[in-house]
């Protein structure tokens, strides 16, 4: 009963093969490392580079190691980049996709657990969000995961393969354990940033708009510990491994915190006061986003153990030393 991790030497990945591995369960990763780290999958575990897109080598890999499911995280993440490349997200994130699910079909993988976004939801009139709310996806990247997630529903309808597919919300934090975390050099994400910005190795930070339609007029997320995001999986996994019908889940423990409460969160477990620039609004940007989370509650049995901001800033704050250290060193 193995499982193939797609784009495990990444950030969720990475966690995901910690979890499964921690679960004593068989896995395999395949990444073409071109944002993940060959560090950041233990020696224990295969590691393929190359690309989820290559049919001839996927094939190969769902046969010689007997794979039976397959999470897939490989892709591009990054919103405004998408805006500016398309034709990259729609190959990458779509039609790599594409090939990926038709080579788990060919080979009679039953389980496909899939990495969708909140962003295929765009500005949701009302938060939270539920899983059955109008998809209003607002980027290329938002449209090329929901093309995938129409893809997952006709193809289980023709044929055996059963999905979830995991809506996240903001990822943040790091393993408890210090064995990974957000390691992309160049992040643009919010936590990434102000923890960059608390240990000085960048100077201060922007919040991008403070006139939105939210309490403090900055924008709203709904941020989840990465460790709980893998126990998502893990759950959907073991869910669909006894059977359960494909599903879609939004993963988010549905509370919202805007920018600038995390930034005071971030300055006060740090306990740095460094230097915040108010700017203009950065383009596609939804002014508030939180995940209703009954559903994967109730039908995976789900239960963070993370839900806390100070202690993900916290892990944030641990990594982010751990990795400076690292590159110093
Ligand atoms: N943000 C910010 N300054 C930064 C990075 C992010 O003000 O340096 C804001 C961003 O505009 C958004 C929120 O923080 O409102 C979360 O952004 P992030 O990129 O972390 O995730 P997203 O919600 O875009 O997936």
């Amino acid at each position: 009963m193995t499982v193939l991790v797609t784009g495990g030497a990444g950030y969720i990945g990475s966690h995901m093969v910690l979890a499964l591995r921690d679960a004593g369960e068989r896995v395999v990763v395949l990444d073409n490392l071109s944002t993940g780290f060959r560090w950041a999958v233990p020696d224990d575990v295969p590691l393929i580079v190359g690309d989820f897109g290559d049919g001839d080598l996927v094939t190969e890999m769902l046969k010689r190691y007997q794979i039976e499911s397959i999470i897939h995280f490989a892709a591009k993440i990054v919103v405004p980049e998408s805006v500016a490349d398309p034709l990259g997200y729609y190959l990458n994130n779509t039609a790599k996709a594409r090939q990926l699910i038709e080579c788990a079909v060919g080979a009679g993988v039953g389980q496909f657990i899939f990495s969708s976004t909140a962003a295929v939801y765009g500005d949701p009139e009302q938060n939270p969000v539920t899983e059955d709310e109008t998809l209003k996806p607002m980027s290329p990247y938002g449209r090329s995961k929901l093309m995938v997630e129409w893809m997952l529903q006709d193809v289980a309808k023709a044929h055996p393969l059963r999905y979830a597919v995991l809506r996240y919300f903001n990822v943040a934090g790091a393993d408890p354990q210090g064995r990974s975390g957000q390691s992309t050099p160049n992040a643009t994400h919010l936590i990434k940033v102000a923890v960059q910005a608390a240990l000085g190795h960048r100077n201060g930070m922007d919040v991008f708009g403070t006139d939105y339609p939210t309490p403090d007029g900055s924008c709203v997320r709904d941020y989840i510990q990465v460790s709980d995001l893998a126990q998502a999986h893990l759950d959907a996994l073991n869910y669909l491994r006894e059977g359960g019908e494909s599903i879609t889940c939004n993963c988010g423990y549905s509370r919202g915190f805007s920018v600038l409460e995390v930034i005071a969160v971030v300055k006060s477990v740090s306990g740095v006061d460094f230097p915040v620039r108010i700017s203009g609004r950065r383009p596609g940007d939804p002014s508030a986003i939180v995940a209703g989370n009954a559903r994967i509650k109730s039908a995976l049995n789900w239960q963070p153990r993370y839900d806390d901001l100070k202690l993900i800033v916290d892990q944030a704050l641990n990594w982010e030393r751990r990795l400076h250290n690292r590159k110093a060193g």
